[in-house]
């Protein structure tokens, strides 16, 4: 298989037991279409490359936007305020970087993450829609990100 047929996916959602609360979103329905079109599943979560463990804390952009973390101008914050923007940073930086290394042209991200989110995310414990910080660094480097629901049988 090519490398031009690899996509990154978010590691939880083929099986990785990776979520904040130690749990996986496997979806099914994404593994069954991904092998239809042939296309290679290159797993990858953000949080724990960024160096947060599993279990760890929910976390939430503090105030605006993943754009605004990236930027240097908001933050990530856990629901006890620990600030943990590098590490989310990180995680991003690393998710380019696998894309960079295979290939990787679409990436497939678990929706409503605050870092995975493509569509809605999670800012000041709300969902808004807006992107996750590892869907905003990929879509500006022109990687084609897709929101995928997860637990689908
Ligand atoms: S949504 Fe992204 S950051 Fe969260 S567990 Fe899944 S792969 Fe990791």
């Amino acid at each position: 298989m090519s490398a031009r047929s690899r996509v990154l996916v978010s590691a939880c959602l083929i099986g990785r037991e990776c979520r904040y609360d130690g749990h996986a979103n496997t979806d099914r329905v994404l593994e069954r279409e991904l092998s239809a079109a042939g296309l290679e599943p290159v797993p990858f979560c953000p949080e724990e490359h960024g160096g947060l463990g599993t279990p760890r804390p929910p976390a939430w952009i503090e105030r605006e936007s993943a754009a605004a973390v990236l930027d240097g101008r908001d933050r990530v914050v856990t629901e006890a305020g620990a600030d943990v923007t590098r590490e989310f940073v990180h995680g991003a930086q690393g998710a380019l970087d696998a894309c960079r290394a295979h290939g990787i042209v679409r990436a497939f991200l678990k929706a409503r993450s605050p870092s995975c989110g493509a569509c809605h995310t999670h800012v000041a414990n709300q969902l808004v829609e807006g992107r996750g910080v590892t869907a905003e660094l990929l879509t500006r480097h022109g990687i084609q990100v897709e929101s995928v629901e997860g637990r689908r049988a």
